[in-house]
């Protein structure tokens, strides 16, 4: 299987986990940031060393397995997460880690890459190993040498989720905080839908700092910034009550939710407020 890497501005690269979830690789001219570390699969740390020679920091965007289960691939390079995912980090054990790769190739493998077999999937799934932790903070900032990249705490799809403000390129990585598709429907890890739109009002009242968003799955380009006001026109909906949220599968995720423009946001009747 062949990974695709996708140069979307000046030494700033995409990195598809194979479709299944994205990473960021930015890179300044004495540092680089990787944004997120997939779920485990190989060889993401080659992949990397080749694009850029520079010093790693490794930062993620939140703490599931999909973005944290590559960490340990990076030996030497402490893995930063805000504190309030932490305990996803310390559930990452080995038994969790199997049962999670397993289970999450043979369910989002053939929707994403139909065409790929089992051995296919056996031959880049790296064995478990114990990566180390470190925290960041809201207001953080990254000083990659002629690039300043900014942490802002945006809690919703998970408490400690947060996206990444790259001040040179102009772009926002929000993880799985803007996506085509919002989990909220797992409290007490995901927030409220009044909290999400919180996050989300804080993103769009600095929308003059950015031209793109860099998205944490489904799509191997810089996405259009209306995602985030779709996501405020839905939250705005659900808020003031006149929702109708519905069954919604889209094969991949089901429950109830509500659809707005180009989004769908799962929720949780009793964690709206
Ligand atoms: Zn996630």
């Amino acid at each position: 299987m062949e990974r695709k890497i996708v140069e979307i501005a000046p030494r700033t690269w995409l990195i598809s986990d194979y479709l299944l979830a994205n990473m960021f690789l930015l890179e300044g001219d004495e540092k680089a940031l990787l944004i997120d570390a997939g779920s485990g699969l190989g060889p993401l740390e080659e992949q990397v060393k080749s694009l850029t020679d520079k010093p790693l920091i490794l930062a993620l965007t939140h703490g599931h397995a999909d973005h944290l289960g590559g960490c340990h691939l990076f030996p030497g390079v402490k893995s930063l997460i805000h504190p309030e995912d932490m305990f996803f980090a310390e559930e990452f054990t080995e038994a969790y880690a199997q049962e999670f790769i397993d289970n999450y190739v043979k369910t989002r493998g053939p929707v994403r890459n139909p065409e790929a077999t089992d051995e296919d999937w056996k031959q880049i799934i790296r064995p478990y190993g114990p990566a180390e932790y470190g925290t960041l903070e809201d207001g953080e900032v990254f000083e990659l040498g002629g690039r300043a990249v900014e942490v802002i705490h945006t809690p919703g799809h998970s408490m400690g989720s947060v996206c990444f403000l790259d001040h040179k390129e102009r772009l926002l990585v929000t993880g799985d905080t803007v996506n085509d598709c919002l989990l909220l429907n797992f409290p007490p890890h995901t927030s409220t839908v009044a909290q999400y739109h919180e996050s989300i009002q804080k993103l769009w009242a600095r929308e003059g700092e950015y031209d793109g968003l860099c998205q944490g799955h489904d799509t191997l380009t810089i996405a259009d910034k209306s995602f985030i006001t779709d996501y405020l026109t839905a939250t705005e909906i659900i808020l003031s009550g006149q929702a109708s949220p519905q069954e919604i599968d889209d094969g991949i995720h089901k429950g109830l939710g509500i659809r707005c423009g180009k989004v769908r946001l799962y929720y949780d009747l009793n964690s709206i407020r």
